[in-house]
């Protein structure tokens, strides 16, 4: 795809935020298990940085994908993974429905204050009984005259501690599974404090993603009214698939800078370390990896850069989008692992970039759709998928 000016003097406001306003922070943020989002989110807000995609009536930039791409690539220069997959949901995972689907008195009240960085939103797809599998999700949403009434748990909610609304996928009938969910908007919190009904049960501590909280929230005879519900009753499953290609866009975009620094911080590593009398990087086993890896992360860009176009155009990105995915969570720990290995001893201290990368990266091949469930998806769109029975 080409990139215009425009999109690189993006790319240098965002640097120059994040040289400034962010990393400066995340070694205290890594350490309190949690990054100020309300404080964080508001900065960027004021620069447009949570809207780029975003209508212009509810305080978007109104740009098309290729310049939140650009957003998404380069998060992956904070040092840390947390801070870039928070703002990941509140721009690519929690609003892309809504933006695309919702009426205009619901993008008022909760897509307009998320892209202003007032509101902090999250994703409720998974439950601690279905993750892979949407379909079998457990929530129910009835509807009780202007009301619905939801009642369920969703787990591993992203900025699930401090969200003020979750856009929420659950069941709205009794219909059959992949026509009875819907997406509905559901405030967290109320007049400041926690909406009755809804109880954060457990900030889930990680293996890595540290400065991310991550939640465990129950849902008990929580009413929200009916206009909340994003489009159409019944048609949630679907709305939540096509969701999913920005948020599996936005992670194989920021794999592949996040790899790109690692193997150029292992560079920089190996080329001062001394070992028999020369530079680690000297031996050609170590410098040819080091190419190869790199070889590899771009024909990672090239790919995600793809899906990115045929998106722009209108086109339907779910096969290169879930390639770019697959592709990214296997490349993570790919290039962890190996300039880990690389940094020897000090690759191994919680104190270095790549032991950092190392646990954060993890979390791609498992989040937003497993590597299985990527390549159920390109095996769906290659026709080599048997029939399965539900
Ligand atoms: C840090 C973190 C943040 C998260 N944030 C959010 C969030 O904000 N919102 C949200 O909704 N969810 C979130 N998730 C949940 C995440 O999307 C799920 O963990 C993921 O989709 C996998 O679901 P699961 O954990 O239930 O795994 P399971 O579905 O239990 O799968 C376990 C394993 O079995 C494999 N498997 C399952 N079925 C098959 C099959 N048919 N064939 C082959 N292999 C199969 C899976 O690929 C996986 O490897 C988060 C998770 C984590 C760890």
């Amino acid at each position: 795809m080409q990139l215009t000016t425009e999109h690189e003097e993006l790319r240098r406001v965002i640097r120059r935020f994040i040289d400034a306003e962010i990393n400066p922070y995340v070694e205290q943020w890594e350490r309190d298990q949690l990054f100020p989002a309300h404080e964080v989110f508001k900065k960027m807000g004021a620069l447009g940085l949570l809207g780029i995609t975003k209508p212009v009536k509810f305080g978007g930039l109104g740009l098309d994908y290729s310049y939140g791409a650009i957003l998404d690539e380069t998060t992956a220069y904070i040092n840390c993974g947390g801070v870039p997959m928070a703002t990941g949901v509140q721009t690519d995972m929690a609003t892309p429905a809504l933006a695309r689907l919702g009426s205009d008195e619901l993008r008022r009240e909760f897509l307009a204050p998320s892209i202003a960085g007032e509101l902090v939103a999250c994703v409720g797809v998974s439950e601690p009984g279905a993750g892979s599998d949407v379909a079998a999700i457990a929530t129910r949403a009835r509807r009780q005259g202007g009301d619905y009434v939801i009642d369920g748990t969703k787990m591993w909610i992203t900025n699930g501690t401090q969200a003020d609304w979750m856009c929420m996928l659950a069941n709205t009938s009794d219909g059959p599974p992949h026509r009875n969910k819907s997406l509905l908007c559901v405030p967290l919190k109320e007049g400041g404090k926690r909406a009755p009904g809804v109880t954060v049960a457990r900030k889930l501590r990680k293996l890595g993603m540290h400065s991310s909280d991550t939640a465990e929230i129950h849902f008990e005879d929580v009413r929200v009214p009916a206009r909340n519900l994003i489009g159409e009753e019944g048609r949630g499953f679907i709305y939540q698939m096509v969701q999913f290609q920005e948020e599996r866009m936005y992670a194989a975009l920021n794999a592949a800078t996040a790899c790109q620094r690692t193997i150029e911080a292992t560079i920089d590593y190996t080329r001062q370390r001394q070992a028999f009398g020369r530079p680690v990087l000297d031996n050609q086993v170590i410098h040819f990896r080091l190419a190869e890896l790199m070889t590899e992360v771009e024909a990672l860009r090239a790919l995600v850069w793809q899906a990115v176009e045929v998106y722009v155009q209108g086109g339907d990105c779910t096969k290169l989008a879930s390639m770019a995915k697959l592709k990214a969570g296997r490349l993570v720990r790919e290039v962890n692992d190996a300039c880990l290995q690389y940094w020897g001893g000090m690759g191994y201290m919680e104190e270095t970039p790549v032991s950092r990368s190392f646990r954060d990266g993890r979390l791609l091949s498992i989040g937003g759709g497993t590597d299985e469930m990527m390549l159920g998806i390109i095996a769906k769109y290659l026709g080599i998928l048997p029939g399965k029975p539900r």
